[in-house]
Parts: C-alpha cells; sequence; structure tokens
C-alpha cells in the first residue's frame, strides 16, 4: 500500500535497521525500543491487521513465528525466552496499519496482564 510506512520500509523508500529477510517476511528494529532487543516482523504484502488474515493467507502466521524463532536465536534471546506480541485495533493500541509482531527480549519483560 503506497501510504503504508512499513510497506516504505519494506521497498526501502525508508530506511530501517534490517535483521531478517526472506521471501515473504522482514524483521527490523523498532525506532523506539521498549528491551535491548525489540524487532518488528512483518509480512512483505500488505495485511491490515489480524482482522485480515483469512484461510488463503493464514499461512504467514506460521512464515512470522518461525522467523521469530530464527532471529530470537540469531540475537541471543532464544534461551532465556521472550515475547512475541502483536496489537490489533483501536483498544490495542495499533498505531500502524500493516500488521506487525513485536518480538521482545533481552532484560526480564515487565509484569504480564494475563
Ligand atoms: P503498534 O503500536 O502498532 O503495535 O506498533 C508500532 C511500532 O512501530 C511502534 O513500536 C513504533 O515504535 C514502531 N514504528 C513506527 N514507525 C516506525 C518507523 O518508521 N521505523 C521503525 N523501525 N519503527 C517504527
Ligand atoms: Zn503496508
Amino acid at each position: 500500500m503506497s501510504d503504508c510506512i512499513f510497506c516504505k520500509i519494506i521497498n526501502r523508500e525508508i530506511p530501517s535497521a534490517v535483521v531478517y529477510e526472506d521471501e515473504k517476511v522482514m524483521a527490523f528494529k523498532d525506532i523506539n525500543p521498549v528491551a535491548p532487543v525489540h524487532v518488528l516482523i512483518v509480512p512483505k504484502k500488505h495485511i491490515g491487521s489480524v482482522k485480515e488474515i483469512t484461510e488463503e493467507n493464514a499461512c504467514i502466521l506460521a512464515d512470522i513465528h518461525l522467523a521469530a524463532k530464527k532471529i530470537a536465536q540469531e540475537l541471543g534471546i532464544y534461551e532465556k525466552g521472550f515475547r512475541l506480541i502483536n496489537n490489533c485495533g483501536e483498544d490495542a493500541g495499533q498505531t500502524v496499519l500493516h500488521l506487525h509482531y513485536h518480538l521482545i527480549g533481552g532484560k526480564t519483560l515487565g509484569a504480564k496482564i494475563l
């Protein structure tokens, strides 16, 4: 999508610190990290949010999880653990309308809300 900031990052129109890329998925450092490791994992094809996941495109969620495992290993947070977080929609505080998962780790993380 032409006015989507993450599509612009994927197309290299906006710079980012890319940590992982394959045919379907890209991951880059969050511009405003909340932990020593804070990476955003996104589908290269624009999907607005979890609400746009369908039976046809749901395999991207497996691709994102497989990428998350690899990135966690490469960035040294696999053994001690990490969070993989998605915010969907207004009440969850989603600010960028391109599906993304936050991969966070590298310290003892804050309190769980559930
Ligand atoms: P959300 O609040 O939608 O779950 O997460 C959006 C995330 O995107 C935020 O953590 C924010 O810091 C990050 N972000 C927003 N704009 C940019 C950008 O231009 N570059 C990068 N690397 N991260 C961004
Ligand atoms: Zn997009």
